[in-house]
């Protein structure tokens, strides 16, 4: 055959996810760890893969990584799941909770990932939009959900690429004023030592979202859970594929959770440096810099307020920063297309060193890029 079927209607006009990934020096856009797993660890890791039968099926539910997240948590195996990835588990959650005919509410600017999943999934999207501090419009989201209709809602603390954090008496309130599912992600969780957990004795609704990419350095590895209910872990174990989470990252998470103690130390260093570049980066003239909880700062490109005023807007000024960065080997994630984000990049926190050079040609850039 000389042609091919289209592809099923919701595909039509969606962009494939792309992390915009480009080599460089210094890797400050993805908000990956700046430090591997450690060389103990590693060879701990190591020893244990070795050990592994290639040629058996992995245990499709990883009972054992899920006992021991369980037990670090005070709940049951049946109360949580782990997954490919966080990613793999928020696609989950749309085709367990969303679908044609239903709805999940949204509060942008946030995770591109959940509208994404909606529209792969014929779920239709609610969007309430953030307030310009990016917290949440508290009040707009209870008179939305007070309207009925809503399937699941995810709400991100912090929320990405805003850094701040949800409130949680807001949380509680959305958990009470609907029987809609609430996903609380919470994927920088180690960060801001903040958690919804705490509430899943009373709230059969919640779903609280984390990962290993960010505080544990297992990006390159895929690993993700949930916490929840007994019933709202069932209903996803319906829809996942049996085998995503495959023996080898079943492993090294394994021993990166009985040791996650020892992220302790550079999780710290990552805060205190992310309060660091928070200083320094509101030092820089025509740059607003927003706090964060997690382990990444937006800043703004305010062009009315650069030192010689740009004739053109923020979106493009924040391109020419990012060009500028990246002709100095310096890789940050452009959002000034984004809407509400006009003239933001978000920067991650990396090592001190990583940071300084970001900070030196963010500031060369005030000066002089202009
Ligand atoms: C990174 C991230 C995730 C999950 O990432 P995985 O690498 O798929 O585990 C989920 N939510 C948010 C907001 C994130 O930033």
């Amino acid at each position: 055959m000389d042609r091919v079927r289209p592809s099923a209607p919701q595909l039509a006009g969606l962009e494939p996810y792309d992390p915009k990934y480009l080599p460089a020096r210094t890797l400050l856009s993805a908000n990956e760890n700046p430090l591997d797993v450690d060389a103990r660890l590693r060879g701990e890791i190591m020893r244990e893969v070795g050990a592994l039968s290639f040629n058996r099926y992995p245990d499709p539910l990883a009972n054992d990584l899920r006992d021991l997240i369980a037990q670090a948590n005070g709940l049951a195996r049946e109360q949580v799941l782990v997954g490919n990835g966080g990613d793999e588990l928020l696609f989950n959650l749309a085709l367990a909770w969303g679908g044609p005919g239903r709805t999940m509410l949204n509060l942008p600017p946030t995770f591109s990932v959940y509208a994404a999943n909606a529209r792969l999934t014929n779920t239709a999207v609610a969007d309430v939009p953030r307030l310009p501090d990016f917290s949440a419009d508290e009040d707009a989201v209870l008179a939305r959900v007070a309207q009925g209709g809503i399937d699941y809602a995810v709400v991100t603390s912090p929320n990405n690429p805003t850094g701040n954090l949800a409130g949680e008496a807001f949380l509680e309130r959305l958990l009470d004023a609907t029987d809609a599912l609430v996903v609380v992600d919470e994927a920088y969780f180690e960060f801001s030592g903040v958690t919804m957990a705490g509430a899943l004795a009373r709230h059969r609704n919640l779903c609280v979202l984390r990962t290993f990419s960010k505080a544990y350095s297992l990006a390159g590895v895929r690993m993700g859970y949930v916490l929840a209910s007994a019933e709202v872990v069932r209903e996803l174990v319906k829809v996942r594929q049996p085998y995503s989470v495959d023996a080898v990252s079943q492993a090294i998470a394994r021993v990166v959770y009985a040791n996650r103690a020892a992220f302790e130390a550079g999780v710290a260093r990552i805060v205190s440096e992310r309060e660091r570049l928070f200083g320094g980066l509101g030092k820089l003239p025509g740059m607003t810099v927003f706090p964060s909880a997690a382990n990444y700062l937006l800043v703004r490109m305010d062009a009315a307020a650069a030192p010689a005023p740009a004739p053109a807007g923020d979106a493009e000024r924040a391109g020419r920063a990012w060009q500028w960065l990246y002709g100095r080997g310096v890789l940050v994630r452009d959002f000034s297309r984004t809407p509400l984000l006009e003239g933001c990049l978000r920067v991650s926190v990396g090592t001190p060193e990583e940071n300084d050079a970001l900070l030196a040609a963010l500031r060369d850039f005030a000066l002089n890029g202009e």
